[in-house]
This record gives C-alpha cells, sequence and structure tokens, in this order.
C-alpha cells in the first residue's frame, strides 16, 4: 500500500497523529474513536518512511491484543515485515530481555517465572516459617501489598525504611509485611525465579543500574508505541522513560474515562503526568467515534458526567441514530439467561447475524453459569474468554470430586482430587502406598482405605485414623444420598468437608471469587431441585440424579475452550473486554451488590471506576446494547431480592428503554412497569419493592425450609402465602397470568388434576412452556 492510501484511511486528527515524528506524543480520546488503529497505521506509516520493524517496539495490555495488531499491520505492509515487530505486553517483552541480560542482575538465563499460585505457596511457606498468625497473615492478602509496593518500585529496603508504609502495616496488625517482603525476595531470587512483577521491576533495575544496557535499548527501539496507556502503572512508565530519555520518540494512546485497573496499581493521573515527564509532548485528542450508534455514544457520555474526576471529552458519532440502550429486568437470573438466549436469536434473525457478533459482559467471573447452562441446552455455541468456563474452576471441580466419590467411591481421579483437600495431613506417600497397595490387590483406592490391614497398607497409626476419619466422612454422605435433596446434601457436604471454613474467612478478591462460585454452584444445584420438583419428578432431585446433569456439563468443557474456528459467542468479564468491539452486547447483572462491587461502595474513588467500567461495557458494542437486571438471585448462602443497579439511573432516560418484564402478556400492566422504570422523578424509588410479588405457596407441607427463602425478611410475604392458598389456588384458571419467581411472566394454559396434585401447563414469555406440580410451584397471580 502506498502512503497517500494509508493516509486517506484517517481522519484529520487521526493523519496528524500519525504523522507526527518529532517527539513524544499522547492521543487522548474516548471509546471507539480510533487509537488503536492510530497506533497500528503510525507503525506501517514508520516502516514506509524507512524504519526497520525491529526499530520499533509496541505495547498492549494483552496478548490478544498484540497479535491482532501484528495482523492488521501485516495486511497493510505484508505479514513478512510485520513479523520482525517488537510487539507484546510489558510483560512478554521484558521477559525476553531479562533473558539475554540475566546475569546483569544476578539471574540465570533460565529462571522460571512463578505465576500468581507459586507466588502465593511460596508467601505461605514463610509466614508458617516466620511463625506468624496466618489469619492475619493471608498468603493473598500479603502478595497483593508486596505487589503493590513492586509496581510502584518500592523494593524491600525501601520498604522496610517507608514510615507511611510501616504505620500502614502497624494499623493493620500486620507489622511483619516488611520482613516476608525481604525474605520472599531473597527466596526468589536464589531459585532464580522471577514473579510477574519482577518482570518489570527487574527490568527497571536492569536499565537503572548498567547505563550501558539501558543505552543499548534505548537505542534499539527508535520508535515507542503504548496502547491502553491509561492502565499502565508506575513501573511500566518508569521503564518506558528509561528507554526514551535521549530519544523522546514516544506515542502513547489512552482513555482517562476507561481506566479500570485502580485495583492493580495502574494510576489515572498517568495520563495527567504524561505532559510533565515529556516537556514538550503533543497532545492530540480524537472525537469522533467510529464504531457504535449515536445513540450507544451519547448514553455512554451521559454516564460518565456523572463522574468528577475526569478530563473532559466531546465525543461524538456520524453513524446512524440507532436504537436506544435497551433494559430488561428479569425475575431471576434464570430467566435472565432466557432473556439473552432469546435476543441473540431474535437479532440473528432480523441482522442476519453470526454467534461471534455477541458478547455477554459480565462484573464476576461466576455470573457465568447461568449463561454458560442455557446456551449448552439451547445449543448456542460460546466461548470464554480470559478465564475458565465455570465448570472447570478449581472450587467447583473440588466439590464435583466430593459429588462423585459419594456416589462411585471408586472414582480413583475423584479419590485423588480430595484425599487431602481440604488438607487434612495425608500426603503424597500415603496416596502412593494406597495406590501400590490398589494395584497389587486389584482393587480401588476407596476399597484399600475401607480395610487398610486387609490390604497391608503400611502407614503409621496416625495416618491410619487420618484416613479412617475421611472413609467415614464419605461413608456418611452416602448414606444420605438416597435421602435428602441434592440441594441440601451439597450444602452438608460443603460445610461439613471442610471447603467452607476453608474459603469462606478470607476477604481477598481471589477468596471472593471463589466464594462467589460456590454460592453460584449452590443455586444451580436449588433450581435444579426445584425445577425438578415443579415438574413432579421428586425421584429424581437426588445427588446421582445432579451428577448427571452436570457430567455433561464438565465432559463438554473441553471444547467451549478450543480454537476451532466456528462462530462463538463470547462470554467474558469487563475488564477483559478491553479494546474488543462487538455488533451486540449484552450487559448482565446490573443490580445493586454485583454491579457496582459491594466492595466499592465504601469509597467514592472505587465507586467512579466502577461507573467507568461500565462505560467500557456500554461502548464495546457497534449496534445493540442490552442490559438485563435478575430480581431474584442466589447470593451468599440465600435467595436474595437485588434492586437494579444504580448506574441505571446515571444514563440519560431519554436513552433507555425500559422493557416491560409482563411485555406481550398484559398491557395494562406494561404501562405500569415502564413507568416505574422511566418516570422522571420516583423513577427508581425501590422500583421492586413496590412490585414485590405475594408469594403464593400453595401448601406449607414442603419438608425443606430452607427453600423457603423466596422474599427475604419479609415476614409479611411468608404470613400471607398461607391465608392466600385458598382464595388464589380457587382463583387459578385457564387464561391467568402468574408471576413465577424464576421463569417469569407466564399466561396459564391448562390445569389437570385436583388439590395437592393439580398440574398447570404454562406459557411463559422468556422460559417457554412448563408443566408446573403447583403444590412446589413459586408464583403469584397477577
Ligand atoms: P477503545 O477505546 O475501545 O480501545 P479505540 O479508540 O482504540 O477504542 P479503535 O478500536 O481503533 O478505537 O477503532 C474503533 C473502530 O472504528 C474500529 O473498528 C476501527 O477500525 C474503526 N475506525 C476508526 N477510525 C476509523 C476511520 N477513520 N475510518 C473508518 N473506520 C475507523
Ligand atoms: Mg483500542
Amino acid at each position: 500500500m502506498e502512503e497517500k492510501e494509508l493516509l486517506s484511511q484517517l481522519n484529520d486528527s487521526q493523519r496528524a497523529a500519525v504523522e507526527y515524528l518529532d517527539g513524544a506524543s499522547l492521543v487522548i480520546a474516548g471509546a471507539g474513536s480510533g487509537k488503536t488503529r492510530v497506533l497500528t497505521y503510525k507503525i506501517a506509516y514508520l516502516l514506509m518512511k524507512g524504519y526497520e520493524p525491529w526499530d520499533i517496539l509496541a505495547l498492549t495490555f494483552t496478548n490478544k491484543a498484540a497479535k491482532e495488531m501484528q495482523s492488521r499491520i501485516g495486511s497493510l505492509v505484508g505479514a513478512d515485515r510485520a513479523r520482525y515487530l517488537n510487539m507484546g505486553t510489558f510483560h512478554s517483552i521484558f521477559a525476553r530481555i531479562l533473558r539475554r541480560e540475566a546475569a546483569h542482575i544476578g539471574y540465570n538465563p533460565n529462571f522460571t517465572i512463578y505465576d500468581e499460585a507459586d507466588s502465593r505457596s511460596l508467601i505461605k511457606t514463610i509466614i508458617k516459617e516466620l511463625q506468624l498468625d496466618d489469619k492475619i497473615y493471608k498468603p493473598a492478602g500479603v502478595h497483593s501489598k508486596i505487589s503493590m509496593a513492586k509496581n510502584h518500585l518500592i523494593m524491600p529496603a525501601d520498604y522496610a525504611l517507608d514510615r507511611e508504609l510501616i504505620s500502614r502495616d502497624i494499623d493493620t496488625r500486620q507489622p511483619a509485611i516488611s520482613q516476608i517482603y525481604t525474605t520472599y525476595q531473597q527466596r526468589c531470587q536464589n531459585a532464580n525465579a522471577m514473579d510477574f512483577d519482577d518482570l518489570l521491576v527487574l527490568t527497571y533495575i536492569l536499565f537503572r543500574d548498567h547505563e550501558d544496557v539501558r543505552r543499548k535499548y534505548a537505542d534499539h527501539f527508535r520508535f515507542i508505541l503504548v496502547d491502553e496507556y491509561q492502565d499502565t502503572n508506575y513501573a511500566q512508565q518508569c521503564i518506558i522513560l528509561q528507554l526514551t530519555k535521549e530519544n523522546p520518540h514516544v506515542c502513547v494512546v489512552g482513555d482517562d474515562y476507561q481506566s479500570i485497573y485502580g485495583f492493580r496499581g495502574a494510576n489515572i493521573d498517568n495520563i495527567l503526568k504524561f505532559s510533565k515527564l515529556y516537556a514538550n509532548a503533543q497532545l492530540f485528542k480524537l472525537e469522533q467515534n467510529y464504531r457504535s450508534t449515536q445513540h450507544i455514544v451519547s448514553a455512554a457520555n451521559s454516564l460518565m458526567k456523572k463522574n468528577e474526576r475526569q478530563i473532559p471529552k466531546d465525543v461524538f458519532s456520524t453513524n446512524a441514530e440507532g436504537e436506544k440502550l435497551t433494559l430488561k429486568p428479569a425475575y431471576s437470573d434464570k430467566e435472565e439467561a432466557m432473556i439473552v438466549c432469546k435476543d441473540i436469536k431474535r437479532i440473528m434473525a432480523a441482522d442476519h447475524a453470526q454467534y461471534c457478533d455477541f458478547a455477554i459482559l459480565y462484573r464476576t467471573n461466576s455470573q457465568s453459569r447461568s449463561f454458560e447452562e442455557e446456551m449448552r441446552k439451547q445449543d448456542i455455541p460460546y466461548r470464554i474468554f480470559g478465564g475458565l468456563s465455570f465448570y472447570q474452576r478449581k472450587e467447583i471441580k473440588d466439590i464435583i470430586a466430593y459429588f462423585r466419590l459419594i456416589a462411585n467411591p471408586n472414582d480413583e481421579e475423584a479419590f485423588k482430587r480430595i484425599i487431602n483437600y481440604p488438607s487434612r495431613g495425608i500426603g503424597n506417600t500415603t496416596l502412593a502406598k494406597i495406590a501400590e497397595a490398589a494395584r497389587k490387590y486389584g482393587v480401588s483406592f476407596w476399597d484399600v482405605i475401607c480395610s487398610p490391614t486387609h490390604f497391608g497398607l503400611n502407614v503409621n497409626k496416625g495416618t491410619l485414623n487420618k484416613l479412617d476419619v475421611f472413609r467415614a466422612l464419605i461413608t456418611s454422605f452416602m448414606e444420605k444420598m438416597p435421602k435428602v435433596d441434592a440441594f441440601e446434601l451439597g450444602q452438608e457436604i460443603i460445610k461439613v468437608s471442610g471447603i467452607t471454613a476453608d474459603i469462606y474467612p478470607s476477604r481477598e478478591p481471589e477468596a471472593l471469587s471463589r466464594q462467589e462460585n460456590l454460592e453460584e454452584f449452590l443455586s444451580g444445584m436449588q433450581d435444579f431441585v426445584e425445577g425438578r420438583r415443579e415438574e413432579g419428578r421428586e425421584d429424581e432431585i437426588f445427588l446421582s440424579d445432579f451428577l448427571q446433569d452436570v457430567a455433561l456439563m464438565s465432559d463438554l468443557d473441553s471444547d467451549s475452550n478450543g480454537e476451532d474456528e466456528q462462530s462463538r459467542v463470547s462470554l467474558m468479564t469487563i475488564h477483559s473486554a478491553k479494546g474488543l468491539e462487538f455488533s451486540t452486547v449484552f450487559i448482565v447483572g446490573l443490580e445493586e451488590n454485583i454491579f457496582p462491587s459491594p466492595m466499592a461502595a465504601s469509597s467514592a474513588r472505587e465507586m467512579e471506576e466502577e461507573r467507568r467500567l461500565l462505560y467500557v461495557a456500554i461502548t464495546r458494542a457497534e449496534k445493540h446494547c442490552i442490559l438485563t437486571c435478575a430480581r431474584n438471585r442466589w447470593r451468599y448462602g440465600k435467595m436474595e431480592y437485588d434492586t437494579p443497579s444504580r448506574f441505571l439511573r446515571d444514563i440519560d432516560p431519554a436513552l433507555l428503554n425500559v422493557e416491560s418484564e409482563r411485555g406481550g402478556m398484559d398491557s395494562s400492566v406494561d404501562t405500569d412497569y415502564t413507568a416505574r422504570y422511566s418516570g422522571h422523578t420516583s423513577r427508581y424509588s425501590s422500583i421492586y419493592n413496590q412490585s414485590k410479588p405475594k408469594e403464593v405457596h400453595l401448601t406449607q407441607s414442603h419438608s425443606n425450609q430452607n427453600l423457603r427463602r423466596v422474599v427475604p425478611s419479609s415476614a409479611a410475604a411468608s404470613t400471607v402465602s398461607s391465608s392466600m392458598v385458598s382464595t388464589n389456588a380457587g382463583n387459578l384458571s385457564v387464561g391467568s397470568i402468574i408471576e413465577h419467581q424464576r421463569f417469569g411472566i407466564g399466561v396459564v394454559q391448562k390445569l389437570e388434576g385436583t388439590g395437592e396434585n393439580t398440574k398447570a401447563t404454562v406459557e411463559f414469555k422468556n422460559a417457554g412452556t412448563k408443566q408446573l406440580l403447583l403444590k412446589f410451584a413459586r408464583f403469584s397471580i397477577v
């Protein structure tokens, strides 16, 4: 391609940014305005201007982004030239340099890179060795403090002298952090290992202490480009500065509106500071959004008006006006997933779209479960990005291993997985001995621990005792399996096995996400049991039945992460959606307690970061942006009544359509709902509280009172229910409209049987047609 043609594919401001080669430049612009495009074209332009590919260093936020940029440049200048570009994440690029220069900083070139789990386990060991209380010093928490320090280039020696840090540690009753940090760093070095943050810190030190090396790379990289600059941390900025001191040939692009990694040490002020670091930095602003329709851009802008800390921007789109954002409230997380699947099919037909044109974005990973399940049922191919499929996550596999062993004690993999999880002092040596005995006698591991003497298991008395405790534990569950329903037994297993005690005490983000996953898993079990009861399949509600259902999910899992070319719906957290674009975006779970994250509630600064996160989510959409929230959701051990996210109030109401929950079923109620969502003064004032359905339980004879937590904290609901029974049951007739707790709005099509055993066939708005056994069904009559 010729230079002229290249430049003709850019607008005036973009072109100016691309052509500027005289010094440092900064492109600040809203989402979708072509920042990444400017970088891509600028690299192509540099190549046309005589730079060699190896002269150029381009830093991206993810490896995926690097790959995409490289292939785009390949199409502009030819793949064989693009191949030699230095392009990747900070971590990947500097790891390569560190290998080459390892000797300068006392490392061997074949050093290991510790991942999060490695770091944490080392920290755990150190805490033990220093005889510190591991309830106060939790490995994840300690690690995040060390990591924060590293991202700010605070070395162990600096840390020990930093009064502010030390006094903060004393306040949190962790005065030994500094000592742990020092030991940790020594251990890493002794093991010839670097953790993730070291890849930055040690690069910085390498350049700081070895002028010749710094000079070599500063000369080598004749031009440096950085995407998503708003999310770089202090260490990363310092490295860039080290490389561009003499020759400020650096171009960074970013959007302060999209700064969403504050919790990991990124600093929104980076962008503001850039002009101070590079005195003559040229500032470019891009204001035209090419990605999204006008309505999407305006809605995103209206949201951001509620944030105080920002560089004012005026972003516009000349694309079609498009449709407004739509909020689709659901009755439950289950119905939410159904609404999304239904919409995917609707839009595919209307727009001739493909699965890969859709993304489902959520705040936390655990939210993927209900969507995965529904898409499996409906045969919609999907792919989870930047994370594991729900059923592949460690805590879920652990609990399923318990279930498997209980259902089939000969399951060797399950046995191996949980024999010492949670830790009960049964080590690998013992396991090896069990394996040996099992092989020798041709029996299962389980058989061996049931009759250890008989199979000549050679372990000491203490171990024998531990094995017997384990055997008794599993046996007690086995006895309960045919008697209590899967949900109840599942809850008990999680508690009695010690899993609860293992993952609940910690408040670290990682532990919280594991807790959320377990809660979500239990919610799925509850759903399973209730669903079967309602269908009148009361003899299929046990753990073995549940396993059968779930085995299918976990088996097929591998294909959801496959690299094949089939078009798939993308599922990911908003954090991993940065920089991407999709024709249709669903932003799900827009509820208080999910989004904004409850962790942010106490800090205005963090609340602003949450709002920016929603901005990132909305601006991923090209044509359709659909928001959902659910009214009932299982969280922290109970069914919770959720209210819609406060952020919905921040979006200009003129740009947000609120779809009625009852749409199409009853128009008079429609207006009622729409009014409550989109009215002006009392728009969101306790919308859900006003419309709380009266719970109707046709009988109170249900054995499991746990399942009765339908409307928490509302004593009225449960008292109403018994008195409502006769009247409402009598009132239920063909044509009645009901509000079901999980399936939402539906119309009764048929009633069969009498009394307790009445069955209703109900056609739901989003959930299709279901048969419900009234004695178990949870609904109210509208
Ligand atoms: P984000 O902030 O989300 O990372 P961005 O500013 O990096 O967004 P890009 O991804 O570069 O934006 O561009 C958004 C979309 O608009 C892309 O599909 C890009 O190809 C297209 N686009 C940008 N500029 C132009 C242009 N001048 N002509 C045509 N299409 C453009
Ligand atoms: Mg971009």
